[in-house]
């Protein structure tokens, strides 16, 4: 973010809390609420493309009647495609790519309009947790645009975020408060907070919680999140088959747009000695799914893990 062309005169302070639609950054939209009044508080959300209607319900539904209006900001790759297209055609065929490639790349490289395909349509690729592009793409970059935007504005900016410590390895220093920049801080004041914490907090104040968690979902963003559990994907694909289907079409389009003419939604691994194919067939969603219905490291299938889902496998206790 560059504020440098930003007034400096004394300005007005905006809180700007992200929401996700998850329990901690629900929990952060209630505290802001508990503390400031109307206009100095707004709510956004980055929609990626990739999150369940049952989550986008309640963004757009159910947290507008409790925190008030909530803006929504998408990314949009049109850009990025159309170059992509113009290099497909004009240097892949230097580079040796086979004319069948760029001719099925270029059937493809469209913006559909989803941000999550059409980031991994660019890319020809999709990300995975050692390149986890989708993050800085899909959320960080139109938050933060958002947020230039409202000190462009003229007001400086707290932006709230629902970040825990022990969340991950990644977070374990993160700070409440940090001022970035001139009238730029970053505030995260659940970040001493447990998960089970954040959901007591949440229903105590009588708010609901997204009902994914529910469901058996532990996270609550895009769905699947590359970097997903196996009994998560087990639970979306016993739950929600139309996701894996989601997933199946994406793959089948973003390995039409890339170079080497094939990827997977999860990460790819080499083995020894597999082909192209091999590796595919072993990755593609499809075979996630079937891996993540087995017990034993893989080896086993498994009865109770094939079976219909329990009307509630909450990690939070949320059963009645
Ligand atoms: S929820 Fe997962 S897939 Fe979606 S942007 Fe975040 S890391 Fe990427």
């Amino acid at each position: 973010m560059q504020p440098s062309s930003i007034t400096s005169c004394k300005r007005e302070s905006l809180i700007v809390v992200s929401l996700s639609g998850g329990k901690d950054s629900t929990a952060v939209a209630l505290l802001a609420r508990q503390q400031h009044a109307a206009p100095d508080c707004r709510f956004v959300f980055a929609d990626t493309g990739n999150e369940h209607e049952i989550t986008l319900d309640y963004v757009h539904r159910y947290l507008p009647t409790i925190v008030g209006p909530i803006a929504t900001v998408r990314a949009d790759f049109s850009y990025e495609i159309e170059a992509k297209r113009q290099y497909a055609r004009s240097i892949w065929p230097t580079e040796g790519v086979p004319e069948v490639f760029v001719e099925r790349a270029l059937s493809v490289l469209r913006p559909t309009g989803v941000p999550f395909l059409d980031l991994c349509l660019w890319k020809g690729r999709f990300p995975s947790r050692k390149a986890q592009f989708c993050t800085q793409h899909l959320k960080r970059i139109p938050l933060d645009q958002y947020l230039l935007d409202r000190m462009l504005e003229g007001y400086e900016v707290e932006s709230w975020r629902g970040i825990r410590r022990e969340e991950s390895l990644n977070r374990r220093n993160a700070v409440e408060r940090e001022r970035v920049a001139e009238g730029f801080d970053i505030v995260q004041p659940i970040v001493t907070w447990s998960a089970q914490q954040v959901v007591d907090f949440v229903l105590a104040h009588g708010v609901a919680l997204n009902p994914l968690y529910r469901q058996g979902m532990h996270r609550v963003g895009c769905l699947p999140c590359i970097n997903c559990q196996k009994d998560e994907l087990l639970e979306i694909a016993k739950r929600f088959p139309e996701h894996i289907d989601k997933i199946r079409e994406w793959e089948h389009l973003v390995s039409m747009a890339a170079k080497r003419g094939w990827t997977t939604f999860f990460a790819d691994s080499f083995l020894p000695g597999e082909t192209i194919e091999q590796i595919a067939e072993r990755m593609c969603i499809d075979a996630r799914v079937r891996w993540a219905k087995t017990a034993h490291g893989g080896r086993q299938s498994d009865f109770l893990r094939e079976s219909a889902p329990a009307a509630c496998s909450s990690v939070y206790g949320l059963c009645d």
